[in-house]
């Protein structure tokens, strides 16, 4: 079965100094690690047909499928507040977009196939660590429904990358709306290229906010959509724990799609100041300051598309400004609304925000573990269970039973009975979660005993999340002391 994409580069009829031409290095010995059938059918990609040696070779960089035109994208950035004029697709290749089957215009970029122009020092190479990492919680953050770019393959490429330590490389074939990032954007404004800036930004409202081309204010309102799409985005990571770990300008997506899984992580216990990479020792990134980061990289798109709002840079900036004031309250709406479900709680009435944080305030004074705490909650009304697995996950510090009586009156002043909210929340709080340390042990089985078990099982399970099954209750547990994972490495 031949490999059959349907490319169609509109990126690749920028500019030229939108990016550089670059072939994939080929690798030595491609062979499949992972390939996500799933994901293929819904692109309407023939799985079989890149599972076959054309596919494999493809999915590596060892050969460029017709109709692709592989380009590395010139970008900038701020990395932990410091400006980098020029960052860009160091180690990966825009291999071209597809149209998949629903219409929709879809990036298929290769990460780790080897040198570009933007690589410096880098060897363009990804290890297998990082790009199995990658797929694993990208394609958990999807069955999350949150959005995100998509992981379609990875690919062993037969070649040793050295890092801390020699390492088998990989690619990993990722997905996206777009990988124009707010970085893309800094790279014309550095440049004073406002003709460029403006071409950028045209081309994103045409492919990624189509409804606002024909508006009066274009810019204007492609600024308000992405700090719209950022708010919720935000919210949605909040509420499943996430930690990005690297929330620079080159790692924030124009679409409002999760985007670069480095060192990410999750919460086991609540706790809002946590920050494992280990690349981000003052906590820039922690868990609970992803919002005002959010915002802070929002205002440098801002001060980028300021000469395409208004000639009059006081109004420009006045309507940057407020834009931008809007974030807060954009973010607290969209964080409540999901919290409020999370607790079982759809129509917002007074004083229910005071119930989210007072449950988030018992399980940081108690350590609870973030996930469990929501599933035992949704149990007490699912079926009657009794009140001890709940109140087990909370440490003497905690004094959480006031708060679980006046959430209990206010379930049974709403208008949706018991198995209703449960239902709900069961729906919304995943039961499994890509907890940091069986991603680890999965990742060192691989690459100590090259033993995929164990990583075939933890995907399989997190991309089914909301689904308690009995066969996967040790994947569910917070790790013992021993076992918790301290810190969480790039790998790059
Ligand atoms: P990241 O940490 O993934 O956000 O990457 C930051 C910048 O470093 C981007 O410009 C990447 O393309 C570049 N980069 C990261 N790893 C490598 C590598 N192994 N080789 C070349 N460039 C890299
Ligand atoms: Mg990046």
């Amino acid at each position: 079965m031949p490999l059959a994409i349907v490319f169609d580069n509109s990126y690749a009829r920028l500019p030229s100094r939108f990016y550089e031409r670059v072939r994939p290095e080929p690798a030595p010995s491609p062979g499949l690690l992972v390939l996500n059938t799933t994901l293929a059918a819904e692109l309407g990609l023939d799985a079989k047909a890149l599972a076959a040696p054309d596919g494999v070779a493809a999915l590596s960089g060892a050969s460029v499928p017709e109709g692709a035109d592989p380009i590395a994208l010139a970008y900038a950035g701020h990395q932990f507040g410091h400006f980098v004029p020029a960052l860009g697709d160091g180690r990966a290749v825009l291999l071209g977009e597809l149209i998949a089957s629903d219409g929709r215009r879809l990036d298929l970029q290769l990460k780790g196939s080897g040198r570009t122009v933007f690589s410096r020092r880098g060897d363009g190479k990804a290890a297998v660590g990082p790009v199995l990492r990658e797929y694993l919680i990208s394609e958990a953050m999807a069955a999350f429904g949150i959005p995100t770019t998509r992981s379609l393959a990875a690919v062993a490429t037969g070649e040793t990358v050295l890092r801390e330590r020699p390492m088998p490389g990989a690619v990993l074939t990722r997905v996206a709306a777009s990988h124009v990032r707010v970085g893309t954007f800094q790279y014309f404004a550095h440049r004073s290229d406002v003709d460029g800036a403006r071409r950028l930004a045209d081309y994103v409202i045409e492919r990624l906010y189509p409804d606002i081309a024909g508006s009066e204010a274009p810019y204007a309102a492609l600024f308000e959509r992405v700090v719209h799409r950022q708010a919720c985005l935000i919210a949605l990571w909040l509420s499943v724990g996430f930690i990005h770990g690297v929330m620079n300008t080159d790692n924030m997506a124009i679409s409002g799609e999760t985007i670069d899984y480095g060192p990410c992580a999750f919460l086991d216990a609540y706790e809002p100041d946590l920050a494992l990479s280990s690349i981000d020792r003052q906590g820039r990134y922690a868990y609970g300051r992803q919002a005002q980061i959010a915002q802070w990289n929002l205002a440098r798109l801002g001060e980028c598309l300021l000469p395409l709002l208004s000639d009059d840079r006081d109004k420009a900036v006045e309507i940057v400004v407020e834009r931008l004031s809007d974030f807060a309250g954009q973010f607290e709406a969209a964080y409540f609304e999901r919290f409020l479900a999370k607790i079982g709680l759809v129509e917002e009435r007074k004083g229910d925000r005071e119930l989210v944080t007072g449950l988030l305030s018992q399980m940081q004074a108690g350590k609870a573990d973030f996930t469990l705490a929501f599933r035992r909650l949704a149990d007490l009304i699912a079926h009657d269970a009794d009140t001890g697995a709940f109140l087990s996950l909370f440490g003497e510090e905690a004094d959480i039973e006031p708060w679980l009586t006046a959430w209990r009156a206010r379930l049974a002043a709403g208008s949706r009975s018991p198995t209703e909210s449960a239902a709900g929340m069961q729906a919304i709080n995943p039961a499994l979660i890509p907890r940091n340390h069986q991603v680890e042990k999965a990742l060192d089985a691989i690459i100590d005993r090259n033993d995929g078990s164990a990583y075939v099982r933890l995907l399989q399970a997190v991309t089914n999340p909301f689904e308690e099954r009995p066969e996967d209750a040790d994947l569910a547990v917070p790790p013992r002391p021993e076992d918790r994972v301290m810190a969480t490495f790039c790998g790059t």
